[in-house]
C-alpha cells in the first residue's frame, strides 16, 4: 500500500525546507534528489511520532521579489497540492501574512483539498500577532509553529492524524510488567501550567522522534517517543491521551476551566502521572485534588513546578509548596517535587529519569520470604495494640498484585487493626523496599 502524501507548499523562506528535513530526518538518504527530474520539488520518507508518510517540499524555486506567485512555483505547488492527501501551507508568523500568503490561500479556498495552516517561526511566543492575521485566511485555525525548535509537533501530529491514518491495526500485547514496555505516561494540570510546552519540548527534539508506532485506541490519542537516558540507551515512552494537549491557539479557548473528563481518563490509562504546577502561581486547591485523585486511581504521581525560569523567592517558593502537599497528601508522604522549565528544557532528564525510577517502583514484586522477615521485624519494634484488650496476631504477608503494590495481610483479627497501625506498617514498607511514594494498597484478612 503507498504511503499517503503530505506537500509542503508557501511562498519562498517561510521555512518549508527546514520542515522537510524535520520530518525526513535522518532518512535524508532515501530522498530522490535527481538533478534536473526533480529539481522543483524535494520527496522523501517521513516520520512524526509514528506516522510514516511520503513527504513533498516544493521548495525548489525561489523568486523573493515575486509580488505574485511566479508561473513555476504556481504550477508545482497546484500539482503537489493535487496529488498529496493533505498540504502543510506554512506562512511565516514573526512576518505577518504578506499579500503573497494571502493569494495562495485563495486559491487554496477555491480547491477542495485538505489544508493545515502553520504559523511557523512561532517558537517562544514570538509571532502572535502573525498567528492572528492568519486566522484571517478562512484556513481555519493555524498551528503556532517552529520548524527550526520542533515545537508544535503534537498539534501538527494531530492535525495530519486524520488525512493520513492508515488501517488501524491493533498493536501487539505487550507484556505491561515487562521493563522494555513503553512507560505509560500522563502529563495533567490546569490551563496554562504548560503542559503541551512540555510535550513539545520533550518529544520536539530530533532524537526523540523515533517512535515505531502511534496507537490509537479507542477514544484516546498516544503518542510513542523514545528517551534517551543516561546511559544513551533508549527507553520507549507512550505519551497517554494527548487530547488536553492541543495548543489554543485563540486565547479566548485558553478558559480558566479544568476538564475534569480529560484529565481522569488520562490517569485512567496511565502508570505515571506528571503533575505539572504553574511556579508563578503555586499550589491551588484544584491540584491538591487532582493529585488525590491520582494516588486514590493508585497511580504514581509525580509534581513538576514548571515555569523555574521565572520563578522568584525559589527556595521559598519550594518549600511551601512541599509543606502544602505533604500537608494535603497525608495518605503518601514524599511525592517526589522537582522543578522544571519546558521552555528551557532544565529538569527535563530528571523529570524523565525519576518517572522510570517510578515505574519501577510502582511494578516491584518483593518475594514472599523477604517480605515476612522484614513483617516480623516490624511487628517486633513496634507491635500491634490489644483493643478491648484482645490481642491482634498478625501472620503473615503477602504481596498479591503489584502496579500498584498491594499486600495482604493475614491473621487473627488483623480487621481490627486500626487505620494508625496499617499506616505505620505502609510506611515501613515503603521504606523498606524502595516503593518511595507509590500507592501502596493493604488489605486485612482475618480468618473466620
Ligand atoms: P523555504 O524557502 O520556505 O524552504 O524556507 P527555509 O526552510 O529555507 O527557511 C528560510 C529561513 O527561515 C532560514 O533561514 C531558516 O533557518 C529560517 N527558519 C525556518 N524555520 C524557522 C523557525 O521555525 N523559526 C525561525 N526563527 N526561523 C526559521
Ligand atoms: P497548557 O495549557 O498547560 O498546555 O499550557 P501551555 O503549554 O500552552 O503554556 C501556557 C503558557 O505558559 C505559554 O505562554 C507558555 O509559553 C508558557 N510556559 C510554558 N512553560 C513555560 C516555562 O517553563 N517557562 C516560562 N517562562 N513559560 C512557560
Amino acid at each position: 500500500m503507498p504511503l499517503p502524501t503530505v506537500a509542503i507548499i508557501g511562498r519562498p523562506n517561510v521555512g518549508k525546507s527546514t520542515l522537510f528535513n524535520r520530518l525526513v530526518g535522518k532518512r535524508l538518504a532515501l530522498v530522490d534528489d535527481q538533478p534536473g527530474v526533480t529539481r522543483d520539488r524535494r520527496e522523501g520518507d517521513a516520520s512524526l511520532l509514528g506516522l510514516e508518510f511520503r513527504v513533498i517540499d516544493t521548495a525548489g524555486y525561489e523568486d523573493e521579489d515575486a509580488a505574485t506567485l511566479p508561473g513555476r512555483m504556481r504550477a508545482q505547488t497546484e500539482a503537489a497540492v493535487r496529488e498529496a492527501d493533505v498540504s502543510l501551507f506554512l506562512i511565516d508568523a514573526r512576518a505577518g501574512v504578506t499579500p503573497l500568503d494571502a493569494e495562495i490561500a485563495r486559491w487554496l479556498r477555491s480547491t477542495d483539498r485538505p489544508v493545515v495552516l502553520m504559523a511557523n517561526k512561532a517558537e517562544g511566543r514570538a509571532g502572535e500577532s502573525g498567528i492572528l492575521e492568519a486566522m484571517a485566511l478562512g484556513l481555519g485555525d493555524p498551528i503556532p509553529f517552529s520548524a527550526e525548535h520542533g515545537e508544535g509537533v503534537v498539534d501538527l501530529f494531530e492535525a495530519l492524524l486524520p488525512h493520513v491514518e492508515r488501517d488501524e491495526e491493533e498493536a501487539p500485547e505487550e507484556d505491561p510488567e515487562s521493563p522494555d514496555a513503553p512507560l505509560k505516561l500522563a502529563i495533567v494540570g490546569r490551563p496554562n501550567a504548560g503542559k503541551s510546552t512540555l510535550v513539545n519540548r520533550l518529544i520536539g527534539e530530533d532524537r526523540m522522534i523515533t517512535g515505531p508506532e502511534a496507537g490509537i485506541t479507542r477514544d484516546s490519542i498516544s503518542i510513542d517517543w523514545e528517551w534517551i537516558d543516561f546511559e544513551d540507551k533508549p527507553r520507549k515512552v507512550r505519551l497517554v491521551d494527548t487530547a488536553g494537549l492541543r495548543k489554543k491557539a485563540r486565547v479566548e479557548e485558553k478558559l480558566e476551566k479544568l476538564s475534569v473528563a480529560d484529565t481522569l481518563r488520562s490517569i485512567d490509562f496511565a502508570e505515571v502521572v506528571v503533575l505539572l504546577l504553574d511556579a508563578t502561581r503555586g499550589l491551588e486547591v484544584q491540584d491538591l485534588k487532582i493529585a488525590d485523585r491520582v494516588l486514590q486511581e493508585g497511580r504514581a504521581l509525580i509534581i513538576a513546578l514548571n515555569k523555574w525560569d521565572v520563578a522568584e523567592n525559589a527556595s521559598s517558593l519550594f518549600n511551601g509548596v512541599k509543606g502544602a502537599l505533604d500537608e494535603g497528601l497525608a495518605q503518601v508522604k514524599g511525592v517526589p517535587l522537582l522543578t522544571v522549565s519546558a521552555v528551557t528544557g532544565k529538569g527535563l532528564d530528571v523529570l524523565m529519569r525519576v518517572a522510570f525510577e517510578t515505574r519501577d517502583a510502582w511494578s516491584r514484586r518483593v518475594p514472599t520470604g523477604q517480605l515476612n522477615r522484614w513483617f516480623e521485624r516490624a511487628i517486633e519494634a513496634n507491635p500491634p495494640p490489644a483493643p478491648g484488650g484482645k490481642r491482634i496476631k498478625p501472620r503473615y504477608v503477602t504481596q498479591n498484585k503489584s502496579r500498584p503494590p498491594s499486600f495482604v495481610l493475614f491473621g487473627t483479627r488483623v480487621d481490627l487493626l486500626p487505620v494508625s497501625y496499617q499506616r505505620y506498617l505502609i510506611n515501613e514498607l515503603r521504606r523498606e523496599f524502595d516503593f518511595g511514594a507509590v500507592p501502596v494498597r493493604l488489605t486485612l484478612r482475618a480468618p473466620k
